[in-house]
């Protein structure tokens, strides 16, 4: 008879694992991911995927972060390139809804999986330009400092007990 092991989840996108593909050892837990995009996230962010004793992290309490946003481009997209577009940012973990239109993009998305940050990263790598206008990158910034600020508030952070 086959040995069963537990039955793990991803703690990122909550999925069932099967295999170490994908495994991190945080405070002593060996945790399993079902890609490398939950691994980087739980990497970057663990206290918000895990709490700790007495205090649980947001996503598992089933906390969502949903911002909506327009991003703009630099120049307006083929009517071709935005279903492009659309398909290649849908597939990403906590995107909720894309619409692509003329020099925007309107997206949906969960802060507590994805960030403004790393969709323009994925726009840019999807053979788009931002806009440029100083206005369009200072807001850019002001988003991602804002979003990084209220991540790190709503992470549960690790306190070592002093005895
Ligand atoms: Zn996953």
């Amino acid at each position: 008879m086959k040995k069963r092991s537990v039955e793990q989840f991803d703690p990122v996108c909550g999925d069932p694992v099967e295999g170490d593909a994908h495994t991190v050892d945080h405070l002593g837990v060996q945790f399993l991911f079902c890609s490398e995009q939950c691994k980087a996230r739980f990497q970057l962010h663990p206290g918000l995927f895990v709490g700790c004793p007495g205090e649980k992290a947001p996503r598992q309490s089933g906390q969502e972060v949903i911002k909506q946003r327009c991003l703009r481009l630099a120049f307006p997209l083929m009517a071709r390139k935005a279903g492009e577009i659309e398909n290649c940012l849908q597939k990403l973990l906590g995107v909720k809804s894309v619409n692509a239109s003329d020099d925007h993009i309107d997206i949906t998305y969960d802060l507590l999986l994805i960030s403004a940050e790393e969709i323009e990263e994925e726009i840019i790598e999807c053979g788009e330009y931002l806009g440029h206008s100083l206005r369009d990158r200072l807001e850019r910034v002001f988003i991602h400092v804002e979003e990084q600020s209220e991540i790190s508030s709503l992470e549960v952070h690790y306190k070592k007990k002093v005895d």
